[in-house]
């Protein structure tokens, strides 16, 4: 099949994420990638700013994580987790607890970010069911979160930007509170906390946990917050004896320059999500992390917790995982996400002066160009791929999250093809 007619199969038969099935935007074929660099069918080859929406932390085709996962297809790909366990499960969960803050001791196994954050919400309310307090059943959060694209996950992402109207009268019902606007490089602004606490106070009977993401809101808008908003609202959660749950996907495994986002405002949360780049971007995988507290009173009187997928601990996920792991921690991984957030600054201050550009921040390995206006997805798109480069914007956000093994010639590159797309959408090219 050529290129040509395999793009016109793709069309007129594959669903890709987010788009219309009968006018779909245009996709580019890639058949191989190697390190930081994605190879498409017409031979070019694109440095990768996005890590295929932020997993794939150690890049492509990695030896360690493709070594790991070939000794433990030839072991066993599969096995159910009902009744029997293996090792690569073990041994995650081993590297899990230990590198997670200290009271998250309890692991479940699950296979998407979406499902992880399905299950915490369930552990909650289980939690509250097994204490005979089910009106403790709804979620408090804040605005522009994105917590994943299944029912539960949905109804706690931000009611505009996510997909509250399509959806409308079949989600369930929570609160949301305005996010904070002090950013985490900046000055803590107490204003921030009062539409939490107003709510919280007003509410909190029938709160059964908070959920948001720490100090990066990812999807919702890559928007970065002070680690004191997060301080405050652990304190509130023990003032009203409510959960917290922290939804790490995007924020775990080093992104914003510490193993675990919570980690920048020094708190521990009752329920944790892993996903995204748990298994280095190989294998869909994702886990949820409690507290032996949370699953003592869950498990009262023989209770039991109702989640079981099939694929459950998938052994070549828990096997590659392990090995993605151990590859992050082996070197100075900090200094590592350092050097990138340097290289990002560098490379994205200039940006700040460009007409149509609202504002422009990095954290870790991450950077964000904010603009104006939103941009069109299709052309930015073909510009990005012109240039060399796969950057893949939403809304009013051109963004990069790239794999940690880019160099700083690399980065330079990048933010070089960021800057001159951005300013030719002002000169309205
Ligand atoms: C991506 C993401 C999810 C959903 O994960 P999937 O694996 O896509 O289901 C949930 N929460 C956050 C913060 C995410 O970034």
């Amino acid at each position: 099949m050529s290129d040509h007619d395999a793009l016109d199969f793709d069309r007129r038969h594959i669903w890709h994420p987010y788009t219309s099935p009968t006018h779909p935007l245009p996709v580019y074929q890639v058949v191989s990638a190697e390190g930081v660099r994605l190879r498409l069918a017409d031979g070019r080859e694109l440095l990768d700013g996005m890590s295929s929406w932020w997993c794939a932390i150690h890049g492509y085709n990695h030896p360690v994580l493709n070594e790991a996962l070939r000794q433990q297809t030839c072991r066993m790909a599969h096995v159910m987790f009902g009744g029997l366990t293996h090792p690569p499960a073990i041994e995650l969960a081993r590297r899990l607890v230990a590198l997670t803050p200290g009271p998250l001791e309890k692991v479940f196994f699950c296979d998407s970010g979406s499902v992880a954050v399905e299950v915490a919400i369930k552990m909650a309310i289980q939690y509250w069911g097994a204490q005979q307090q089910s009106e403790k059943s709804r979620l408090l959060t804040i605005r522009h979160g994105y917590h994943g694209d299944t029912f539960a996950a949905m109804a706690v992402s931000d009611p505009v930007t996510g997909m509250h109207h399509r959806f409308a009268g079949l989600l369930a019902e929570h609160f949301f509170a305005e996010a904070p606007k002090s950013r985490s490089d900046a000055e803590w602004c107490d204003t921030d906390m009062v539409s939490f606490r107003n709510l919280f106070a007003e509410c909190h009977q029938q709160i059964a946990a908070v959920i948001l993401e720490p100090i990066v809101q990812g999807a919702g808008g890559m928007r970065f917050y002070a680690p004191e908003f997060l301080r405050q609202v652990r304190t509130l959660c023990n003032h009203y004896g409510v959960l917290l749950i922290a939804d790490e996907i995007a924020t775990g495994f080093g992104r914003t320059g510490r193993l675990f986002a919570c980690e920048h405002a020094g708190i521990s949360p009752d329920i944790m999500c892993l996903g995204k780049a748990i298994t280095g971007g190989y294998l869909s995988f994702a886990a949820t992390l409690t507290t032996e507290k949370v699953s003592r009173v869950i498990g009262r009187d023989g209770g039991v917790f109702m989640h079981g997928p099939t694929f459950m601990a998938n052994p070549l996920a828990c096997a590659v995982a392990n090995a993605s792991i151990d590859l992050l921690l082996q070197d100075d991984w900090q200094a590592n996400i350092c050097r990138i957030e340097a290289g990002l600054c560098r490379g994205l201050e200039s940006c700040r002066e460009l007409p149509g550009v609202a504002d422009v921040r990095v954290m870790g390995a991450i950077g964000v160009v904010e603009l104006t206006q939103e941009v069109e997805l299709a052309a930015i798109q073909a510009q990005f791929v012109d240039r060399g480069v796969w950057i893949r914007p939403f809304g009013r956000l051109v963004y990069t999250m790239p794999p940690y093994i880019i160099s700083d010639e690399e980065i330079a590159f990048l933010t070089q093809q960021m800057m001159a797309v951005v300013m030719g959408l002002a000169k309205g090219e």
